[in-house]
């Protein structure tokens, strides 16, 4: 099978959170952006990816159409292993993390699409067979700064169903706020977005231990310090969860050889894609930990990782970025019924982009 040509889009969709935006790399945070990719092939069809995008955005567009099609035009891709090997020798120089594997996760999603549907196979089957059919769903609800609107927002998320709710606070009376509308019974973690250094997040830690945290996500920065982790997760009492900053395979193990994590959190648009992400599945399985992807994305990233979770060997929690978008781009299937998500049976993804979402919310001169 031969690529004959490769598109990317971008996509801006407003959202609610019911309370004033957030900052965001200095900047506040107003609309949910993509970067979606559709390959075309010389056999008529077609495979979606999805790069990781936020605030970066068009510097992933730009890394996708200026550093990595180009090169893919014409290609055979009935090998993806080889073709993402050589996507990451060639670009390894642009930097190993960040938007150059962005972009490539993109490409890797498309090409497992792709697959899919050449085998007339739902991805779940090309991962090993589903295992589960109803996918657990957690709140991951935006920072809000506030024990008043933390509450509100709990309350909305306990009267839909959710058992486990996912904070993204820095501050003690939020987490009181969540434990005490929640119930002793709910699962609270605590996502602060790598906000301290090794002491002040053991500072935090103790100051925690009451509120019996399921987890407690990225306490320090920089992200890739595994050591300070480790350290953490032996003497903070409450298990770490951490990986979203993580790309490739590589870097997990490295995570997984300095004990540093409980939960490891890969990202699929974020990580080398599918690809890769099965990877870091087999490694942690080998190294004793569990695997909670990082999914707070609506577009076809999310939907590779309800395959991925479908066909994970342990049961996972899928994280529901549990805001208000004004629109979905893949329908019904990224959002969930009550807390539980359903993995579509139809061959690749098992959907495609909405194409009056695509055209509604498109970034026009992009
Ligand atoms: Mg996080």
């Amino acid at each position: 099978m031969i690529i004959e040509n490769i598109e990317t889009f971008l996509v801006r969709i407003p959202f609610d959170t019911g309370a004033a935006k957030r900052e965001l790399g200095g900047r506040t945070w107003q609309t949910l952006d993509y970067v979606f990719i559709r390959i075309d092939t010389d056999t008529g069809i077609s495979g979606w990816g999805d790069a990781f995008a936020y605030g970066a955005a068009q510097a992933t567009k730009a890394a996708l159409d200026h550093m990595i099609t180009p090169a893919l035009i014409g290609a055979d891709i009935s090998d993806i292993d080889a073709i993402h090997t050589q996507l990451q020798r060639d670009n390894h120089l642009f930097g190993r993390y960040g938007v150059t594997m962005f972009a490539i996760s993109g490409i890797d999603i498309a090409l497992w699409d792709i697959a899919g549907k050449a085998a007339g196979l739902p991805l779940h089957q090309m991962l090993g067979g589903k295992v589960r059919d109803g996918l657990p769903a957690y709140a991951s609800l935006f920072r809000y700064g506030d024990p008043e609107q933390v509450a509100a927002v709990t309350k909305k998320a306990v009267d839909e169903g959710y058992t486990h709710i996912k904070l993204h606070e820095t501050g003690i009376a939020e987490v009181e706020s969540c434990r005490r509308t929640g119930g002793d019974d709910m699962a609270i973690m605590l996502d602060v977005n790598c906000a301290w250094d090794f002491d002040g997040a053991l500072d935090m830690a103790s100051q925690l231990a009451d509120f019996d945290l399921y987890w407690f996500e990225e306490p320090v920065f920089p992200p890739e310090d595994f050591k300070a982790l480790a350290k953490l997760k032996d003497q903070g009492g409450i298990p770490i969860a951490a990986g979203e900053n993580a790309c490739t395979a590589f870097e997990f193990n490295q995570m997984f050889d300095a004990g540093a994590v409980t939960y490891a959190q890969p990202s699929v648009t974020k990580v080398g894609g599918i690809s890769q992400f099965q990877k870091i599945l087999a490694s942690a399985k080998s190294a004793g930990v569990k695997v909670m992807p990082h999914s707070p994305y609506f577009g076809p990233g999310f939907v590779a990782t309800l395959h991925l979770a479908a066909a994970m060997e342990d049961e996972s929690l899928i994280e529901y970025f549990y805001l208000q978008p004004e629109a979905f781009p893949m329908g019904k299937w990224s959002q969930p019924e009550g807390d539980v998500f359903k993995v579509p049976d139809g061959p690749g993804l098992g959907c495609d982009p909405d194409p009056d979402v695509m055209r509604d919310y498109a970034v026009s001169g992009n």
